[in-house]
């Protein structure tokens, strides 16, 4: 690859880096796309919520997305013991978007890419950046390794950093910081879901609770094959012994709802672990670059909101960047770091109220409460920022208050009969 001199260099062509990449290639901004590895390739993250439609519309790459024949997503279900509770985006308390889509990542990202490359985006495939200096003013030189093991530089005035797990600038720039949640882990594979049932049960998203703090995914795609996977505190996943394909077996077994369906079906690869995967930063920009996507922040998959916020997070990183390129002035602390920050506290809320129990007893209450579920299917959608939802502008005391009031009203019933 030669030399290049651009306006913004994104690392990483996941759904961060696709979602700005469409963005600026649409705004006239010269750009370009460097990822390490060569599509399709496999990526967890295979749950989407509607508030990424919002993102995918805007940018032009909606109507590819509708080509790919996807499952469609228009809720979800919980299940605990024979204890169901099913949201339909349908019946949120926000405005937006009521479905979504449920698919495999290889086949997706790979979609978004090809679309844009047929654009016209320069994406550089099997390209690997490994180092990154900064000038002073925030331009900077960027070097990038082929396959071939040829370096070149690529000279840019931002960078978008989308490579999320891959932390290309948090690990250069010494950004890393503990994520505030609990560490846990997570097993994984696809499977041929030959037992699969006719109708709306073979094709719901579920999440099955297997004790408080560890539950287990159910993500049934329009091609036949299913993703499943545990996930839970990592004493509880390592609890488990063998080779990873034994392990989820056993797992398995834990599954009342599941486990007669999954007995035997084949594994369609060897189920894969990742450990500790919440992670967080000390900040989301600097002069010259913003962090997007899991390459900032991530908090866990229970409620299926990584690739929102990676394209949350780019599509508003890549406006922000045009517009100082227009010679407008940005906050960036307050547009983009506060923005981002506030959707992330919310969700972080549901994810520790999640794992205390907290969100469990709201979930499984009844009678249900219709609008308190309304409410919380807008934040399950992804409409975080919507501050006239009781359950975003006082996530942070509701939640818990509510789960105590009905523990209460538990204890009482029991004392009374
Ligand atoms: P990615 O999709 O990871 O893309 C980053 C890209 O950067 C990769 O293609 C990588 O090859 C490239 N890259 C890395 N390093 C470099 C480098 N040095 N140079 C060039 N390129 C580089 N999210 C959901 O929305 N729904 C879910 O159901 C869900 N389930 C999950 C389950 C688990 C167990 C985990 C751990 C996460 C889950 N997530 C889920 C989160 C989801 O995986 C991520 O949030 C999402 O993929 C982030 O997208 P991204 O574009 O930021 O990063």
């Amino acid at each position: 690859m030669d030399d290049i001199n651009i306006d913004v260099l994104i690392i990483g062509a996941g759904p961060s880096g696709s979602v700005a990449a469409a963005y600026l290639f649409n705004q006239g901004i010269s750009i370009k796309v460097i990822e390490k590895s060569k599509f399709p390739r496999f990526v967890i993250g295979e749950s989407l919520i509607p508030r990424c439609m919002d993102h995918f519309d805007e940018v032009g790459l909606l109507d590819v997305i509708k080509q790919g024949d996807f499952e469609v997503k228009t809720g979800a279900r919980f299940i605990k013991g024979d204890a169901v509770c099913e949201f339909d985006f349908k019946e949120k308390f926000t405005e937006g978007w009521n479905w979504t889509w449920q698919l495999p990542r290889a086949d997706f990202d790979k979609l978004l890419t090809d679309e844009l490359t047929r654009k016209g985006v320069n994406i550089a495939f099997e390209n690997e950046v490994i180092d990154v200096i900064f000038n002073t003013d925030g331009s900077s030189k960027t070097t990038v390794i082929s396959k071939d093991g040829e370096e070149s530089s690529i000279y840019a005035k931002y960078i978008i950093d989308s490579s999320g797990y891959g932390r290309v600038l948090p690990r250069l720039l010494d950004l890393e910081k503990p994520s505030s949640l609990a560490k846990h882990a997570s097993i994984f594979t696809h499977v041929n879901d030959s037992n699969r049932p006719e109708g709306k049960e073979g094709t719901l998203i579920t999440f099955d609770i297997i004790n408080t703090e560890s539950w287990f995914w159910v993500i049934p795609f329009s091609n036949g094959v299913t993703s499943i996977g545990f996930v839970g505190p990592i004493d509880f996943i390592e609890s488990f012994k063998g080779s990873t394909t034994e392990r989820i077996r056993e797992m398995l077994k834990l599954s009342k709802h599941y486990s007669e369906r999954f007995e035997d079906v084949p594994l369609l690869f060897e189920p894969k672990e990742i450990k500790n995967y919440s992670k967080a930063v000390k900040q989301l920009y600097g002069k010259g670059y913003a962090l997007t996507g899991n390459s900032a922040e991530f908090l866990d998959p229970v409620f299926s909101s990584g690739v929102t916020f990676a394209t949350e997070s780019a599509l508003l990183a890549s406006k922000l960047i045009v517009k100082e390129l227009n010679n407008e002035s940005v906050n960036w602390e307050t547009e983009y770091s506060d923005y981002i920050k506030y959707g992330v506290s919310v969700f972080s809320t549901y994810v520790k109220e999640w794992y205390t129990g907290n969100l469990q007893t709201l979930f499984f209450h009844q009678p249900e409460n219709k609008a308190n579920k309304e409410q919380i299917c807008a934040v399950l959608a992804g409409y975080v920022w919507d501050k006239s939802n009781p359950f975003v502008s006082k996530h942070d005391r509701l939640v818990k208050s509510l789960a105590y009031l009905i523990d209460m009203e538990k204890s009482n019933d029991s004392k009374s009969t």
